[in-house]
């Protein structure tokens, strides 16, 4: 399977109805050994049990640099290797230019592009040594198009981020045998969305997208599949929209 034994770490997978938990779900379906990263240990142990026998759940808080180490070398020293990285979890806020004060910023920055950095450096040095590794990282259409309907400009710009800290660290790690991508979701029906969309938004987002319907997370989850196994083994830097074609 393509995954077989790859020891797969995934943030901000707890969320039942997310795209992480879809990605977990989908990894485990080929074979690999999946550990869920979130804010409560809980939950993320209850996560990786709803997935299967023999996988992880970890509290990890993205944010906090010694939290992301401290779990990288747990997953070390209880599965002994480090494969592929999903970069998934996040937060929007969806306020105008004007209502983001400095907290908004640091809050959506922090968990979209400091957890990206800091969890990614946390990974770096086994994928380096193992000389093999990929990265996924989950920005979103609101970075390529500047806002959307539940994420405010400072998510656009943290998101953005995502992209040039991506390409950055597909650069520098290429040599190393680790490939670092991109994903970029359009609407996707989830926890951060699903509530918020009644009926008729949902027809009316619809007929802008050529593909006629708003995403699920486990259409997200099969490119995350794509760039995490050798079926993209030539693939780095690179960019993936999920998004119906709503940006043609
Ligand atoms: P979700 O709210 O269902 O899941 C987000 C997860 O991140 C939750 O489990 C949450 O507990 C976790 N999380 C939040 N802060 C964290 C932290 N500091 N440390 C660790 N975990 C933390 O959201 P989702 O819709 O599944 O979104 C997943 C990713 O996809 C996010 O990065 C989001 O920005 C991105 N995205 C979503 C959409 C969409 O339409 N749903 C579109 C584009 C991009």
């Amino acid at each position: 399977m393509l995954l077989t034994d790859k020891v797969c770490l995934i943030t901000g997978a707890a969320s039942q109805r997310g795209i992480g938990r879809a990605t977990a779900r989908l990894f485990a379906e080929f074979g690999a050994k999946v550990v869920i990263l979130d804010l409560d240990a809980g939950q993320a142990e209850a996560a990786a049990r709803d997935i299967g026998p023999g996988h992880l759940g970890l509290a990890c808080d993205v944010t906090d640099k010694a939290a992301c180490l401290a779990a990288a070398r747990e997953v070390v020293s209880r599965l002994g290797r480090i494969d592929v990285l999903v970069n998934n979890a996040g937060i929007t806020q969806p306020l105008k230019i004007m209502e983001i004060e400095p907290a908004n910023y640091d809050a959506v920055t922090d968990v979209n592009l400091r957890g990206t950095l800091y969890m990614s450096q946390a990974v770096i040095p086994q994928m380096r040594a193992q000389a093999a590794g990929a990265i996924v990282c989950m920005s979103s259409v609101s970075a390529q198009r500047g806002g959307g309907i539940f994420g405010g400009p400072h998510y656009s710009a943290a998101k953005g981020g995502v992209l040039g800290l991506t390409k950055a660290m597909a650069r520098e790690l290429g040599p190393d045998g680790v490939r670092v991508n991109a994903v970029t979701p359009g609407l996707i029906q989830t926890d951060i969305t699903g509530g918020k969309l009644t009926d008729e938004l949902k027809v009316e987002i619809a007929k802008g997208i050529p593909l006629g319907r708003l995403g699920v997370a486990d259409d997200v989850a099969k490119a995350c599949l794509f760039l995490a196994c050798d079926l993209s083994a030539y693939t780095t830097g690179a960019v993936i929209d999920v998004n119906g074609g709503m940006l043609i």
